[in-house]
């Protein structure tokens, strides 16, 4: 079971909640994909055990052997490869490291050499209760994608594992959550809230992944999100309230249910309430995750 937990914007709470979940639903794993911004680690001060330098393919050009045909930048669907009359220029903030150009090359002038692209740690959290789990993207680097993929890889088969999805409707956020057996958007009740969140549904309902919503900082006064949600069937799992203990626990870098560990056995109900709605999910018409 692998819950992503993800947002149509940043500042809503869902690291909050994606924490939150790991800390209340035994033996859990908790993954922070969020690789441009990790902070998982600031609420969960995990013990780290160890660290892995992730690295990805960069195309080298042997220049005595490239006969300037082109065929690698016609290849190249990301424009990251121009041929000059000087010789081939490889643009490596836009290479994805997808290989194609050493492929299609006539005369093997293109090979491949390792390029530092991040970190990934391993460790427990919550004395010990909770696997954790982020990875680091280095300054620099432009696409997110290849070590989510990798940090992704680190989710145990038949374990359950809340992944921290990157905020927004972007190449990471989907490269987090294709594929998840679940995802919860989180919220707010707000008009910003409410445009970024009907976003974010719209790209889960292309990738054909099962949702629900847990509106953040609820007080009741704004409705529309949760107006909208039951005008679309979208389920309404929890309904934080905007409450003064919770954000003094969260501005001292407390996770909530520590804080308040009353609010455990609410995150417990809502990780059965996923687990049932995943376990009976009907498939998405028109998906193409
Ligand atoms: S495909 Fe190979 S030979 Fe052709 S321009 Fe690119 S590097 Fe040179
Ligand atoms: S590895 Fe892929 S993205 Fe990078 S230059 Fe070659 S074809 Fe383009």
């Amino acid at each position: 079971m692998i819950i992503s937990i993800a947002s149509g914007k940043g500042g809503t709470g869902k690291t909050t909640v994606a924490v939150s979940l790991a800390l209340s639903v035994p033996e859990a794993v908790y993954i922070d994909c969020d690789v441009e911004e990790p902070n998982g680690h600031l609420l969960l001060n995990p013990v780290i055990a160890s660290r892995q330098d992730v690295f990805r393919k960069m195309p080298q050009v042997i220049d005595d052997r490239c006969t300037q045909c082109g065929a690698c930048a016609q290849g190249c669907e990301f424009h990251a490869i121009v041929v000059l009359s000087t010789g081939v220029l490889i643009l490596n903030d836009l290479c994805h490291g997808c290989g194609v150009c050493s492929y299609v090359c006539p005369t093997g002038a293109i090979t491949e050499v390792d390029a530092h692209h991040g970190i990934i740690r391993r460790g427990r959290a919550g004395a010990g209760a909770v696997g954790f789990i982020d990875g680091t993207l280095d300054v620099g680097e432009m696409s997110a994608s290849q070590l989510i993929g990798h940090v992704r890889k680190e989710a145990l088969p038949g374990g359950i594992t809340f992944l921290d999805a990157p905020p927004g409707t972007s190449c990471s956020m989907i490269a987090a959550v294709r594929g998840t057996d679940f995802c919860l958007l989180v919220t707010e009740s707000t008009p910003f809230g409410l445009h970024d969140l009907t976003l974010a549904v719209n790209v889960l309902r292309v990738l054909g992944v099962s949702f629900g919503v847990v509106i953040n900082k609820y007080d009741g006064t704004y409705r529309a999100p949760e107006e909208y949600c039951a005008a679309d069937g979208i389920p309404v799992l929890m309904r934080i309230p905007f409450d003064r203990a919770i954000a003094m626990a969260y501005s001292r870098g407390i996770p909530p249910v520590t804080a308040l560990p009353e609010l455990k056995t609410r995150f417990r109900d809502m990780y059965e309430d996923i687990r049932v709605l995943a376990e009976h999910a009907a498939p998405v018409p028109g998906a193409n995750g």
